[in-house]
């Protein structure tokens, strides 16, 4: 952390402590070069990731519809619901990694059949024969849900 007064990088927490009900932390800090005393707050900053439709309406990132339709895909196949949350974890690992915030539905999909080729081959059609129809992971769930209805 640079000294505001002089610019020097070496400083040194002098005090450390919670604030906000515990949500922020609170330093007291002290430049070595101009014995400044200064205070820093760290947070946790939430990152809303968007994801914008097809139609082009943005909506926020909604974790458990993806793992629904991830979920949906993997039925009845040998993968583990830890496998499933392994994907959908890794998927929205990748997109807050990215610095734009909005994220097209399609990349999500793309994302997601990736991992789920190398899971299961059946999942993966399942998957993309549907996500690339639709671009709502609540349409692919129902969708799945029919497909499985006439199959019967
Ligand atoms: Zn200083």
């Amino acid at each position: 952390m640079r000294c505001p007064n002089c610019g020097d990088t070496d400083t040194e927490v002098v005090d450390s402590r919670p604030t906000d009900g515990g949500q922020a932390v609170r330093r007291r800090r002290e430049c070595r070069g101009c014995s400044l005393r200064f205070t820093t707050y760290e947070r946790l900053e939430w990152q809303t990731l968007q994801v914008r439709k097809r139609d082009g309406a943005v909506e926020p990132f909604d974790r458990d519809k993806l793992l629904d339709g991830v979920r949906r895909a993997t039925e009845k196949r040998p993968v583990s619901e830890d496998e499933v949350h392994r994907v959908v974890d890794e998927v929205e690992a990748e997109l807050q990694d990215r610095e734009d915030q909005v994220v097209d539905t399609e990349e999500i999909g793309e994302l997601v059949t990736d991992r789920l080729r190398e899971l299961d081959e059946v999942a993966y059609l399942r998957f993309v024969s549907v996500y690339r129809e639709f671009t709502d992971a609540s349409q692919f769930a129902e969708e799945i849900e029919e497909m499985e209805g006439e199959a019967e």
